[in-house]
Protein backbone atom coordinates (compact mmCIF):
# COMPACT_ATOMS: atom_id res chain seq x y z
CA UNK A 1 0.00 0.00 0.00
CA UNK A 2 2.85 2.38 0.88
CA UNK A 3 4.33 1.78 -2.57
CA UNK A 4 1.05 2.66 -4.26
CA UNK A 5 0.77 5.89 -2.26
CA UNK A 6 4.28 6.79 -3.39
CA UNK A 7 3.29 6.21 -7.01
CA UNK A 8 0.12 8.31 -6.60
CA UNK A 9 2.17 11.16 -5.11
CA UNK A 10 4.58 10.96 -8.05
CA UNK A 11 2.21 10.40 -11.00
CA UNK A 12 -1.24 11.50 -9.81
CA UNK A 13 -4.22 9.31 -8.94
CA UNK A 14 -5.46 8.71 -12.49
CA UNK A 15 -2.07 7.34 -13.55
CA UNK A 16 -2.15 4.52 -11.00
CA UNK A 17 -4.66 1.75 -11.76
CA UNK A 18 -5.16 -0.67 -8.92
CA UNK A 19 -8.74 -2.08 -8.83
CA UNK A 20 -9.16 -5.59 -10.23
CA UNK A 21 -11.61 -4.20 -12.76
CA UNK A 22 -9.14 -1.56 -14.01
CA UNK A 23 -6.27 -4.03 -14.10
CA UNK A 24 -8.16 -6.69 -16.08
CA UNK A 25 -7.29 -5.44 -19.57
CA UNK A 26 -3.61 -5.11 -18.62
CA UNK A 27 -3.11 -8.52 -17.04
CA UNK A 28 -4.90 -10.52 -19.77
CA UNK A 29 -3.22 -11.26 -23.08
CA UNK A 30 -4.61 -10.15 -26.46
CA UNK A 31 -6.20 -13.53 -27.19
CA UNK A 32 -7.78 -13.64 -23.74
CA UNK A 33 -6.18 -17.00 -22.94
CA UNK A 34 -3.74 -16.12 -20.15
CA UNK A 35 -4.17 -14.05 -17.04
CA UNK A 36 -1.49 -12.69 -14.74
CA UNK A 37 -1.52 -10.57 -11.59
CA UNK A 38 -0.12 -7.16 -10.67
CA UNK A 39 -0.41 -4.78 -7.74
CA UNK A 40 -0.88 -1.80 -10.08
CA UNK A 41 -0.51 -0.50 -13.62
CA UNK A 42 1.27 2.85 -13.89
CA UNK A 43 1.01 5.43 -16.67
CA UNK A 44 4.01 7.77 -16.45
CA UNK A 45 4.04 10.78 -18.79
CA UNK A 46 7.77 11.48 -19.05
CA UNK A 47 11.07 9.65 -19.18
CA UNK A 48 11.99 11.22 -15.83
CA UNK A 49 8.85 9.73 -14.27
CA UNK A 50 9.63 6.29 -15.72
CA UNK A 51 13.14 6.52 -14.26
CA UNK A 52 11.80 7.55 -10.85
CA UNK A 53 9.24 4.72 -10.82
CA UNK A 54 11.96 2.23 -11.77
CA UNK A 55 14.26 3.53 -9.00
CA UNK A 56 11.42 3.05 -6.50
CA UNK A 57 10.73 -0.50 -7.76
CA UNK A 58 14.47 -1.26 -7.66
CA UNK A 59 14.70 -0.16 -4.02
CA UNK A 60 11.53 -2.10 -3.13
CA UNK A 61 12.78 -5.14 -5.09
CA UNK A 62 9.51 -5.66 -6.95
CA UNK A 63 9.25 -7.12 -10.47
CA UNK A 64 8.61 -4.69 -13.33
CA UNK A 65 6.82 -5.41 -16.60
CA UNK A 66 6.96 -2.86 -19.42
CA UNK A 67 3.76 -2.74 -21.42
CA UNK A 68 2.80 -1.09 -24.70
CA UNK A 69 -0.43 -1.86 -26.55
CA UNK A 70 -0.55 -5.39 -25.06
CA UNK A 71 -0.91 -6.94 -28.51
CA UNK A 72 1.89 -9.46 -27.98
CA UNK A 73 1.00 -12.82 -29.49
CA UNK A 74 3.27 -14.71 -27.09
CA UNK A 75 1.88 -13.38 -23.80
CA UNK A 76 4.99 -11.24 -23.27
CA UNK A 77 3.38 -8.06 -21.97
CA UNK A 78 1.33 -9.43 -19.10
CA UNK A 79 2.68 -10.05 -15.60
CA UNK A 80 3.12 -13.53 -14.21
CA UNK A 81 0.27 -15.11 -12.25
CA UNK A 82 2.63 -16.12 -9.42
CA UNK A 83 4.10 -12.65 -8.82
CA UNK A 84 1.16 -10.47 -7.66
CA UNK A 85 3.54 -7.78 -6.37
CA UNK A 86 4.54 -6.93 -9.98
CA UNK A 87 4.33 -3.31 -11.13
CA UNK A 88 3.27 -2.88 -14.77
CA UNK A 89 4.56 0.28 -16.46
CA UNK A 90 2.43 1.15 -19.46
CA UNK A 91 3.86 3.74 -21.89
CA UNK A 92 0.43 4.76 -23.24
CA UNK A 93 0.66 8.35 -21.94
CA UNK A 94 4.04 8.94 -23.57
CA UNK A 95 2.86 9.56 -27.12
CA UNK A 96 4.53 12.75 -28.30
CA UNK A 97 6.23 12.97 -31.67
CA UNK A 98 9.28 14.84 -30.41
CA UNK A 99 10.79 15.90 -33.75
CA UNK A 100 10.69 15.14 -37.47
CA UNK A 101 13.81 15.79 -39.58
CA UNK A 102 12.82 15.21 -43.23
CA UNK A 103 16.30 16.17 -44.49
CA UNK A 104 17.84 13.49 -42.27
CA UNK A 105 14.98 11.08 -43.05
CA UNK A 106 14.40 10.51 -39.35
CA UNK A 107 11.95 11.21 -36.56
CA UNK A 108 12.19 11.08 -32.77
CA UNK A 109 9.17 9.75 -30.91
CA UNK A 110 8.06 8.78 -27.43
CA UNK A 111 7.93 5.00 -27.05
CA UNK A 112 4.18 5.10 -26.36
CA UNK A 113 3.35 6.46 -29.84
CA UNK A 114 0.95 4.13 -31.59
CA UNK A 115 2.48 2.67 -34.77
CA UNK A 116 -0.28 4.12 -36.95
CA UNK A 117 0.40 7.62 -35.57
CA UNK A 118 4.05 7.21 -36.48
CA UNK A 119 3.14 6.09 -40.01
CA UNK A 120 0.69 8.99 -40.45
CA UNK A 121 3.12 11.59 -39.10
CA UNK A 122 5.85 10.35 -41.44
CA UNK A 123 3.39 10.49 -44.35
CA UNK A 124 2.38 14.06 -43.50
CA UNK A 125 6.07 14.98 -44.02
CA UNK A 126 6.24 13.13 -47.34
CA UNK A 127 8.10 10.18 -45.81
CA UNK A 128 7.39 6.50 -45.12
CA UNK A 129 7.82 4.64 -41.86
CA UNK A 130 7.60 1.16 -43.37
CA UNK A 131 6.79 -1.19 -40.47
CA UNK A 132 3.19 -2.33 -40.96
CA UNK A 133 1.17 -5.02 -39.19
CA UNK A 134 -2.38 -5.97 -38.27
CA UNK A 135 -2.17 -4.42 -34.80
CA UNK A 136 -0.85 -1.07 -36.04
CA UNK A 137 -3.87 0.85 -34.69
CA UNK A 138 -3.05 -0.19 -31.12
CA UNK A 139 0.53 -1.45 -30.77
CA UNK A 140 3.15 1.06 -29.67
CA UNK A 141 6.51 1.81 -31.21
CA UNK A 142 8.21 0.79 -27.93
CA UNK A 143 6.49 -2.61 -28.13
CA UNK A 144 7.49 -2.98 -31.79
CA UNK A 145 11.10 -2.24 -30.88
CA UNK A 146 11.08 -4.48 -27.80
CA UNK A 147 9.83 -7.38 -29.96
CA UNK A 148 11.70 -6.40 -33.15
CA UNK A 149 8.35 -6.65 -34.91
CA UNK A 150 8.26 -7.75 -38.54
CA UNK A 151 5.00 -7.48 -40.49
CA UNK A 152 4.33 -7.07 -44.17
CA UNK A 153 7.09 -4.61 -45.13
CA UNK A 154 10.12 -6.70 -44.17
CA UNK A 155 10.85 -7.97 -47.68
CA UNK A 156 11.72 -4.44 -48.83
CA UNK A 157 12.55 -2.48 -45.66
CA UNK A 158 13.66 -5.02 -43.05
CA UNK A 159 12.39 -5.67 -39.52
CA UNK A 160 11.93 -2.95 -36.91
CA UNK A 161 15.64 -3.42 -36.08
CA UNK A 162 16.59 -2.06 -39.52
CA UNK A 163 14.41 1.01 -38.99
CA UNK A 164 15.73 2.22 -35.64
CA UNK A 165 18.65 4.67 -35.49
CA UNK A 166 18.74 5.40 -31.77
CA UNK A 167 17.06 4.71 -28.44
CA UNK A 168 16.43 6.23 -25.05
CA UNK A 169 16.17 3.57 -22.36
CA UNK A 170 15.57 3.51 -18.61
CA UNK A 171 17.79 0.81 -17.14
CA UNK A 172 16.71 -1.51 -14.30
CA UNK A 173 18.56 0.64 -11.72
CA UNK A 174 16.79 3.80 -12.90
CA UNK A 175 19.64 5.31 -14.94
CA UNK A 176 18.70 6.75 -18.33
CA UNK A 177 20.71 5.81 -21.43
CA UNK A 178 20.36 8.74 -23.83
CA UNK A 179 21.17 7.10 -27.14
CA UNK A 180 18.82 8.96 -29.47
CA UNK A 181 21.38 9.18 -32.27
CA UNK A 182 20.11 10.00 -35.74
CA UNK A 183 23.18 8.66 -37.54
CA UNK A 184 23.63 6.07 -40.29
CA UNK A 185 27.26 5.67 -39.34
CA UNK A 186 28.62 5.53 -35.80
CA UNK A 187 31.45 3.07 -35.31
CA UNK A 188 32.25 3.86 -31.71
CA UNK A 189 32.22 0.42 -30.17
CA UNK A 190 29.28 -1.85 -29.35
CA UNK A 191 26.04 -0.67 -30.97
CA UNK A 192 24.02 -0.84 -27.77
CA UNK A 193 20.62 -0.17 -29.33
CA UNK A 194 20.71 -3.67 -30.78
CA UNK A 195 20.82 -5.14 -27.26
CA UNK A 196 17.49 -3.54 -26.44
CA UNK A 197 15.80 -4.19 -29.78
CA UNK A 198 14.12 -7.57 -29.36
CA UNK A 199 14.88 -7.75 -25.63
CA UNK A 200 11.16 -7.86 -24.74
CA UNK A 201 11.41 -5.64 -21.67
CA UNK A 202 14.03 -7.82 -19.97
CA UNK A 203 16.88 -5.27 -20.08
CA UNK A 204 15.21 -1.88 -19.74
CA UNK A 205 12.23 0.28 -20.61
CA UNK A 206 12.44 1.99 -23.98
CA UNK A 207 11.10 5.53 -23.55
CA UNK A 208 12.07 7.13 -26.86
CA UNK A 209 13.35 6.19 -30.30
CA UNK A 210 14.89 7.77 -33.37
CA UNK A 211 13.32 6.08 -36.39
CA UNK A 212 14.59 5.80 -39.94
CA UNK A 213 12.28 7.21 -42.62
CA UNK A 214 12.16 6.38 -46.33
CA UNK A 215 10.90 8.14 -49.45
CA UNK A 216 7.11 7.97 -49.64
CA UNK A 217 6.06 5.81 -52.61
CA UNK A 218 3.85 7.66 -55.05
CA UNK A 219 2.95 4.68 -57.22
CA UNK A 220 1.44 1.36 -56.22
CA UNK A 221 0.34 -1.73 -58.13
CA UNK A 222 -1.18 -4.80 -56.57
CA UNK A 223 -2.35 -8.24 -57.64
CA UNK A 224 -4.13 -11.13 -55.95
CA UNK A 225 -2.98 -14.50 -57.29
CA UNK A 226 -4.32 -18.02 -56.96
CA UNK A 227 -1.70 -20.78 -57.26
CA UNK A 228 -1.69 -24.55 -56.97
CA UNK A 229 0.98 -24.93 -54.29
CA UNK A 230 3.58 -23.19 -52.11
CA UNK A 231 6.16 -24.26 -54.74
CA UNK A 232 4.26 -22.27 -57.37
CA UNK A 233 4.09 -19.27 -55.01
CA UNK A 234 7.87 -19.43 -54.48
CA UNK A 235 8.39 -19.63 -58.24
CA UNK A 236 6.20 -16.52 -58.64
CA UNK A 237 8.26 -14.72 -55.99
CA UNK A 238 11.42 -15.50 -57.98
CA UNK A 239 9.79 -14.08 -61.15
CA UNK A 240 8.89 -10.85 -59.33
CA UNK A 241 12.32 -10.58 -57.74
CA UNK A 242 14.10 -10.87 -61.07
CA UNK A 243 11.67 -8.60 -62.99
CA UNK A 244 11.01 -5.85 -60.40
CA UNK A 245 12.93 -6.52 -57.19
CA UNK A 246 13.55 -2.85 -56.33
CA UNK A 247 9.79 -2.19 -56.32
CA UNK A 248 8.63 -5.43 -54.70
CA UNK A 249 7.26 -4.36 -51.32
CA UNK A 250 5.12 -7.30 -50.20
CA UNK A 251 4.58 -10.93 -51.06
CA UNK A 252 2.11 -12.55 -48.67
CA UNK A 253 0.64 -16.04 -48.97
CA UNK A 254 -2.42 -17.60 -47.33
CA UNK A 255 -4.09 -20.96 -47.74
CA UNK A 256 -7.79 -21.52 -48.39
CA UNK A 257 -8.41 -22.36 -44.71
CA UNK A 258 -7.08 -18.97 -43.62
CA UNK A 259 -8.90 -17.02 -46.32
CA UNK A 260 -12.24 -18.69 -45.57
CA UNK A 261 -11.85 -17.87 -41.87
CA UNK A 262 -11.34 -14.16 -42.60
CA UNK A 263 -14.29 -14.07 -45.02
CA UNK A 264 -16.51 -15.98 -42.59
CA UNK A 265 -15.62 -14.20 -39.34
CA UNK A 266 -14.63 -10.60 -40.07
CA UNK A 267 -17.32 -8.25 -41.32
CA UNK A 268 -17.06 -6.66 -44.78
CA UNK A 269 -14.07 -8.64 -46.00
CA UNK A 270 -14.16 -9.79 -49.62
CA UNK A 271 -11.57 -11.65 -51.66
CA UNK A 272 -11.12 -10.85 -55.34
CA UNK A 273 -10.81 -14.53 -56.32
CA UNK A 274 -12.74 -17.62 -55.33
CA UNK A 275 -11.71 -18.76 -51.82
CA UNK A 276 -11.86 -22.34 -53.04
CA UNK A 277 -8.46 -21.98 -54.75
CA UNK A 278 -5.94 -23.76 -52.48
CA UNK A 279 -3.28 -21.00 -52.15
CA UNK A 280 -3.53 -17.23 -52.45
CA UNK A 281 -0.83 -14.57 -52.81
CA UNK A 282 -1.04 -10.82 -52.32
CA UNK A 283 1.76 -9.11 -54.23
CA UNK A 284 2.48 -5.40 -54.06
CA UNK A 285 4.86 -3.16 -55.98
CA UNK A 286 5.51 0.39 -54.77
CA UNK A 287 7.88 3.08 -55.98
CA UNK A 288 8.35 6.77 -56.62
CA UNK A 289 8.12 6.34 -60.40
CA UNK A 290 5.21 6.76 -62.79
CA UNK A 291 2.36 4.39 -61.83
CA UNK A 292 2.05 3.19 -65.44
CA UNK A 293 5.57 1.75 -65.23
CA UNK A 294 4.69 -0.31 -62.16
CA UNK A 295 1.42 -1.53 -63.66
CA UNK A 296 3.26 -2.58 -66.81
CA UNK A 297 5.89 -4.50 -64.80
CA UNK A 298 3.13 -6.24 -62.84
CA UNK A 299 1.15 -7.18 -65.94
CA UNK A 300 4.21 -8.40 -67.86
CA UNK A 301 5.33 -10.60 -64.96
CA UNK A 302 1.85 -12.06 -64.60
CA UNK A 303 1.39 -12.81 -68.29
CA UNK A 304 4.80 -14.51 -68.48
CA UNK A 305 3.90 -16.58 -65.41
CA UNK A 306 0.50 -17.47 -66.87
CA UNK A 307 2.19 -18.70 -70.05
CA UNK A 308 4.47 -20.88 -67.93
CA UNK A 309 1.38 -22.33 -66.23
CA UNK A 310 2.31 -20.97 -62.78
CA UNK A 311 -1.03 -19.26 -62.13
CA UNK A 312 -4.51 -20.66 -61.55
CA UNK A 313 -6.02 -17.18 -61.63
CA UNK A 314 -5.11 -13.53 -60.99
CA UNK A 315 -6.79 -10.19 -60.31
CA UNK A 316 -5.17 -6.76 -60.53
CA UNK A 317 -6.43 -3.99 -58.25
CA UNK A 318 -7.81 -1.16 -60.34
CA UNK A 319 -7.90 1.60 -57.72
CA UNK A 320 -6.69 2.63 -54.27
CA UNK A 321 -9.89 1.53 -52.54
CA UNK A 322 -9.48 -2.00 -53.88
CA UNK A 323 -5.84 -2.07 -52.79
CA UNK A 324 -6.84 -0.98 -49.27
CA UNK A 325 -9.65 -3.58 -49.15
CA UNK A 326 -7.27 -6.39 -50.10
CA UNK A 327 -4.81 -5.29 -47.44
CA UNK A 328 -7.70 -5.33 -44.95
CA UNK A 329 -8.26 -9.01 -45.78
CA UNK A 330 -4.59 -9.77 -45.10
CA UNK A 331 -4.45 -7.68 -41.93
CA UNK A 332 -7.59 -9.37 -40.53
CA UNK A 333 -6.13 -12.85 -40.15
CA UNK A 334 -5.38 -12.64 -36.40
CA UNK A 335 -8.82 -11.17 -35.67
CA UNK A 336 -10.52 -13.87 -37.76
CA UNK A 337 -8.53 -16.69 -36.19
CA UNK A 338 -9.34 -15.43 -32.69
CA UNK A 339 -13.07 -15.61 -33.49
CA UNK A 340 -13.01 -18.89 -35.42
CA UNK A 341 -11.57 -21.26 -32.85
CA UNK A 342 -8.44 -21.97 -30.86
CA UNK A 343 -5.40 -21.67 -33.07
CA UNK A 344 -2.19 -23.26 -31.82
CA UNK A 345 -0.02 -20.49 -33.19
CA UNK A 346 3.51 -20.91 -34.39
CA UNK A 347 5.84 -18.37 -35.97
CA UNK A 348 8.76 -20.21 -37.60
CA UNK A 349 10.96 -19.15 -40.48
CA UNK A 350 12.93 -21.44 -42.75
CA UNK A 351 15.03 -20.82 -45.86
CA UNK A 352 12.69 -20.14 -48.78
CA UNK A 353 13.83 -23.31 -50.51
CA UNK A 354 12.71 -25.35 -47.48
CA UNK A 355 9.16 -23.94 -47.21
CA UNK A 356 7.38 -26.76 -49.13
CA UNK A 357 9.19 -29.41 -47.06
CA UNK A 358 8.41 -27.50 -43.88
CA UNK A 359 4.68 -27.36 -44.65
CA UNK A 360 4.51 -31.06 -45.52
CA UNK A 361 6.54 -32.22 -42.52
CA UNK A 362 4.95 -29.85 -40.02
CA UNK A 363 1.47 -30.95 -41.15
CA UNK A 364 2.42 -34.59 -40.56
CA UNK A 365 3.93 -33.72 -37.15
CA UNK A 366 0.86 -31.73 -36.05
CA UNK A 367 -1.57 -34.37 -37.29
CA UNK A 368 0.35 -36.97 -35.31
CA UNK A 369 -0.90 -35.11 -32.21
CA UNK A 370 -4.21 -33.56 -33.35
CA UNK A 371 -5.39 -35.85 -36.17
CA UNK A 372 -7.31 -34.10 -38.91
CA UNK A 373 -7.08 -30.60 -37.37
CA UNK A 374 -7.48 -27.90 -40.04
CA UNK A 375 -4.14 -26.20 -40.66
CA UNK A 376 -4.26 -22.43 -41.08
CA UNK A 377 -1.30 -21.08 -43.02
CA UNK A 378 -0.47 -17.41 -43.49
CA UNK A 379 3.05 -16.54 -44.54
CA UNK A 380 5.23 -13.53 -45.09
CA UNK A 381 6.53 -15.69 -47.92
CA UNK A 382 9.30 -13.37 -49.07
CA UNK A 383 10.81 -13.58 -45.56
CA UNK A 384 10.48 -17.38 -45.24
CA UNK A 385 8.18 -16.74 -42.27
CA UNK A 386 5.26 -19.20 -42.15
CA UNK A 387 2.59 -18.85 -39.46
CA UNK A 388 1.54 -22.49 -39.23
CA UNK A 389 -1.57 -22.77 -37.05
CA UNK A 390 -3.33 -26.08 -36.32
CA UNK A 391 -6.86 -25.14 -35.31
CA UNK A 392 -9.10 -26.66 -32.62
CA UNK A 393 -12.85 -26.11 -32.32
CA UNK A 394 -13.90 -24.16 -29.18
CA UNK A 395 -15.89 -27.17 -27.86
CA UNK A 396 -12.96 -29.56 -28.42
CA UNK A 397 -10.69 -27.18 -26.52
CA UNK A 398 -13.08 -26.55 -23.66
CA UNK A 399 -13.45 -30.28 -23.11
CA UNK A 400 -9.80 -30.27 -21.98
CA UNK A 401 -8.64 -29.17 -18.53
CA UNK A 402 -6.36 -26.07 -18.45
CA UNK A 403 -3.38 -28.37 -17.80
CA UNK A 404 -4.31 -30.57 -20.76
CA UNK A 405 -4.73 -27.49 -22.98
CA UNK A 406 -1.28 -26.29 -22.00
CA UNK A 407 0.26 -29.66 -22.58
CA UNK A 408 -1.39 -30.13 -25.99
CA UNK A 409 -0.44 -26.67 -27.14
CA UNK A 410 3.19 -27.20 -26.02
CA UNK A 411 3.44 -30.58 -27.76
CA UNK A 412 2.07 -29.27 -31.05
CA UNK A 413 4.28 -26.16 -31.00
CA UNK A 414 7.39 -28.10 -30.16
CA UNK A 415 6.70 -30.69 -32.89
CA UNK A 416 6.26 -27.92 -35.49
CA UNK A 417 9.28 -25.96 -34.23
CA UNK A 418 11.42 -29.07 -34.28
CA UNK A 419 10.63 -29.46 -37.99
CA UNK A 420 11.58 -25.80 -38.61
CA UNK A 421 14.86 -26.08 -36.68
CA UNK A 422 15.78 -29.34 -38.45
CA UNK A 423 15.39 -27.44 -41.75
CA UNK A 424 17.87 -24.76 -40.60
CA UNK A 425 15.06 -22.46 -39.50
CA UNK A 426 13.98 -20.68 -36.33
CA UNK A 427 11.06 -21.17 -33.93
CA UNK A 428 10.35 -17.44 -33.62
CA UNK A 429 10.66 -15.26 -36.69
CA UNK A 430 8.87 -12.09 -35.57
CA UNK A 431 6.56 -12.44 -32.54
CA UNK A 432 9.35 -13.01 -30.03
CA UNK A 433 9.52 -15.45 -27.13
CA UNK A 434 7.36 -14.00 -24.35
CA UNK A 435 6.36 -16.72 -21.92
CA UNK A 436 5.24 -19.29 -24.47
CA UNK A 437 8.56 -20.16 -26.11
CA UNK A 438 11.05 -20.19 -23.22
CA UNK A 439 11.15 -24.02 -23.40
CA UNK A 440 12.08 -23.74 -27.08
CA UNK A 441 14.89 -21.35 -26.13
CA UNK A 442 16.30 -24.02 -23.82
CA UNK A 443 15.77 -26.77 -26.41
CA UNK A 444 16.91 -25.20 -29.65
CA UNK A 445 19.29 -22.30 -28.89
CA UNK A 446 22.98 -23.16 -28.91
CA UNK A 447 24.34 -23.29 -25.33
CA UNK A 448 26.94 -20.58 -25.97
CA UNK A 449 24.29 -18.19 -27.32
CA UNK A 450 22.08 -18.77 -24.30
CA UNK A 451 25.02 -18.34 -21.94
CA UNK A 452 25.93 -14.99 -23.54
CA UNK A 453 22.33 -13.83 -23.22
CA UNK A 454 22.17 -14.85 -19.54
CA UNK A 455 25.49 -13.04 -18.91
CA UNK A 456 24.16 -9.82 -20.48
CA UNK A 457 20.93 -10.13 -18.48
CA UNK A 458 22.84 -10.55 -15.21
CA UNK A 459 25.08 -7.56 -16.02
CA UNK A 460 22.21 -5.18 -16.78
CA UNK A 461 19.53 -6.54 -14.45
CA UNK A 462 21.38 -8.29 -11.61
CA UNK A 463 18.20 -8.49 -9.50
CA UNK A 464 16.47 -10.25 -12.44
CA UNK A 465 13.31 -8.23 -11.86
CA UNK A 466 12.66 -6.90 -15.38
CA UNK A 467 10.00 -9.03 -17.05
CA UNK A 468 11.02 -12.12 -15.07
CA UNK A 469 10.41 -15.51 -16.66
CA UNK A 470 10.08 -14.02 -20.14
CA UNK A 471 12.36 -14.55 -23.13
CA UNK A 472 15.08 -16.43 -21.22
CA UNK A 473 14.64 -19.90 -19.72
CA UNK A 474 15.70 -20.25 -16.08
CA UNK A 475 19.50 -20.26 -15.81
CA UNK A 476 20.86 -23.79 -15.33
P1 LIG B 1 3.20 -5.28 -25.95
O1 LIG B 1 2.38 -6.42 -26.41
O2 LIG B 1 2.61 -4.40 -24.92
O3 LIG B 1 4.61 -5.82 -25.42
C1 LIG B 1 5.34 -6.76 -26.14
C2 LIG B 1 6.68 -7.00 -25.43
O4 LIG B 1 7.45 -5.82 -25.46
C3 LIG B 1 6.56 -7.36 -23.96
O5 LIG B 1 7.60 -8.21 -23.61
C4 LIG B 1 6.72 -6.03 -23.24
O6 LIG B 1 7.24 -6.19 -21.93
C5 LIG B 1 7.72 -5.34 -24.14
N1 LIG B 1 7.56 -3.89 -24.19
C6 LIG B 1 6.47 -3.18 -24.59
N2 LIG B 1 6.74 -1.87 -24.56
C7 LIG B 1 8.01 -1.74 -24.13
C8 LIG B 1 8.86 -0.64 -23.88
N3 LIG B 1 8.47 0.61 -24.07
N4 LIG B 1 10.12 -0.89 -23.42
C9 LIG B 1 10.55 -2.16 -23.21
N5 LIG B 1 9.79 -3.23 -23.43
C10 LIG B 1 8.53 -3.03 -23.88
N6 LIG B 1 4.02 -9.01 -34.88
C11 LIG B 1 4.84 -9.03 -35.93
O7 LIG B 1 6.05 -9.04 -35.75
N7 LIG B 1 4.33 -9.07 -37.20
C12 LIG B 1 3.01 -9.06 -37.46
O8 LIG B 1 2.60 -9.10 -38.63
C13 LIG B 1 2.13 -8.98 -36.36
N8 LIG B 1 0.81 -8.90 -36.56
C14 LIG B 1 -0.01 -8.81 -35.49
C15 LIG B 1 -1.39 -8.69 -35.73
C16 LIG B 1 -2.26 -8.59 -34.67
C17 LIG B 1 -3.74 -8.44 -34.94
C18 LIG B 1 -1.77 -8.63 -33.34
C19 LIG B 1 -2.69 -8.54 -32.17
C20 LIG B 1 -0.41 -8.74 -33.10
C21 LIG B 1 0.49 -8.84 -34.16
N9 LIG B 1 1.86 -8.94 -33.96
C22 LIG B 1 2.69 -8.98 -35.05
C23 LIG B 1 2.46 -9.04 -32.62
C24 LIG B 1 3.40 -7.88 -32.34
O9 LIG B 1 4.52 -8.26 -31.55
C25 LIG B 1 2.75 -6.72 -31.70
O10 LIG B 1 1.62 -6.31 -32.37
C26 LIG B 1 3.64 -5.48 -31.43
O11 LIG B 1 4.92 -5.45 -31.97
C27 LIG B 1 3.75 -5.38 -29.95
O12 LIG B 1 3.58 -4.03 -29.59
P2 LIG B 1 2.80 -3.65 -28.26
O13 LIG B 1 2.96 -2.19 -28.07
O14 LIG B 1 1.44 -4.16 -28.25
O15 LIG B 1 3.70 -4.42 -27.18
Amino acid sequence: MALIQTFIALLGDSAVLRSQQDLAGHVTDWRGRYQGQAQCVLFPSTTAQVAEVVRICHAAQVPVVAQGGNTSLCEGAIPRADLPETVVINLGRMRQVRAVDPANNSMVVDAGCVLQTVQETARSHGRLYPVSLGAEGSCQIGGNIATNAGGTGVLRYGNTRENVLGLEVVLPDGRIWEGLYGLRKNNTGFDLKHLFIGSEGTLGIITGATLKLHPLPTARAMAWLAVESPQAAIAMLARFQSRCSASLSAFEMLNDVQLNIVLGHVADRRAPLSPSYPWHVLVELTDTCDEALLSAALEETLSAAAEEGLLLDAAIATNGKQQADWWEVRHSVSEGNKKAGIGINTDPAVPLSAIPAFITQATAAAHGIVPGAPIIIVAHLGDGNVHFIPQMQFAQWQALSPAEQDQLSHRVKQAVNEVACALAGTFSAEHGIGQVLTDEMALFKPAVELDLMQTIKRAIDPQQRFNPGRLLPPAP
